[in-house]
This record gives structure tokens, sequence and C-alpha cells, in this order.
């Protein structure tokens, strides 16, 4: 997994820690939440037996797996990484749903080859504080680049996953199937940019901010 080797960023307080993992050819960034033995992977978009066999090394045990939208980019290694662990829950939002059931067939039309996931889920809720094991983060609904799109929030760590919502210096693109611009700037500045300004942001892809620095920098804003 190049992504074990590559991997960069942590916060570590209140026993959370949060590890990017950039896999596959958009260097999408899956990461890790791990709090003692317990690990939820969000985003897991390519390598998923890799990224299994990377956990299971490390003694860790999934708990679950967190998506903040299901573009193919971040669900390519979601089949492989659910065999590993069958039983476990996959949360999203219900409005990701068109998007989860063609991940393959999208990921065909850019000429990337993923494994179609499966497209069982439990669904999440915008405010929704979403638990496994020691891990819990909370669910903030960000549509615009997709219309179910979550970002996650752990409060106690000063973090937030903003998915392909907001990166460093820009923000998602909207020219895709069900994108939607005015809406994407609406949830950033209603749900992202109303975060304390201190709040690491860990995005989809490319490395991490602050909220302050894109609520003052971000060309986008
Ligand atoms: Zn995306
Ligand atoms: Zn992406």
């Amino acid at each position: 997994m190049t992504g074990a080797r590559a991997k960069r960023s942590s916060g570590s307080e209140a026993g959370v820690e949060l590890i990017a993992v950039p896999l596959g050819e958009l260097q999408a960034n899956a990461y890790l939440a791990i709090a003692g033995a317990d690990v939820v992977v969000v985003d897991p978009g390519s390598e998923g037996e890799a990224l299994a066999a990377a956990l299971s090394e490390r003694g860790l045990e999934l708990k679950a797996v967190w998506l903040t939208h299901a573009h193919f980019d971040h669900v390519g290694g979601l089949a492989a990484l659910r065999r590993s662990a069958p039983g476990v829950p996959v949360r999203m939002h219900h409005a990701d749903e068109p998007l989860l059931k063609a991940a393959a067939a999208a990921a065909a039309r850019w000429g990337v080859r993923i494994e179609q996931p499966p497209t069982d889920y439990v669904a999440i809720a915008h405010g929704e504080t979403v638990t496994a094991g020691a891990i819990r983060a909370v669910a903030l609904h960000t549509p615009g680049h997709a219309p179910g799109h979550l970002a996650f929030h752990f409060p106690d760590v000063g973090a937030v996953l903003s998915g392909d919502a907001l990166f460093k210096g820009s923000i998602g693109r909207t020219d895709l199937p069900l994108g939607d611009h005015d809406q994407l700037i609406a949830s950033i500045r209603r749900e992202l940019l109303s975060l304390p300004q201190a709040t690491l942001v860990y995005p989809g892809h490319g490395g991490p901010t602050t909220i302050g620095a894109e609520a003052c920098g971000n060309p986008f804003l």
C-alpha cells in the first residue's frame, strides 16, 4: 500500500488519532480514525486489500466504514475492505445512494477500473453523532460536490474531515452529475466556516489546512 508509507497528519488529543492514507490514481485520502485498538476507515478509495492487511498488521479492529461521499475515488476499496470484515457497517448519507450504485460505471467512464462496492449501508442524518467503538464524530451534511456529502467533525480532536467539499486553497468541483456550485458554497459557509477557526481540516485530496486559513485565504470563498 503506497499510502502506508506516505501517511501524514495526526491529531492525538482525546485518544483519537487521525491518519491520512493517500490511495489510488487520484490520490484520494483515506483516513484512519484510531482509538486504542478500534479503527474507523473513512473513504477507502482503493487498495482495499492492502488497507485491510495494514489494519491487521497494526492489530486494529475495523469497527465501521464511513463515507464522506460515494464518488468512485472514495469507494473503490470498499468491496475488498468489506470482505475482510463482513459484518462491519458502512455509514453514509442516503442522498449519495445513486452515486454508490453507479460507482464502478462512473469509474469506467474515467478509464479507472474499480470493484463495484456493495450497496448496503446505514444512513447518517445531518447533525448525527456517529459512533463506532471508542470513535465518535458529528456528521455535517455539506451537499454541492455530491448530494449526500458529509463532513465528519471530531470536536474533541479539533479536526474535521472535509471530504471533497473544502480543500487547502480550493473547493470541490461541481461539474459532475448532481453537483451544484451555489449549494456547495452555502454548505461550506454554513457547516464548515462556522467551526472554530483553529479546527484542523483534513480534506479528501491534498494536505491539511485550518478553518481559519481557508476563511481568510481561500480564493473560492
Ligand atoms: Zn468527490
Ligand atoms: Zn475525490
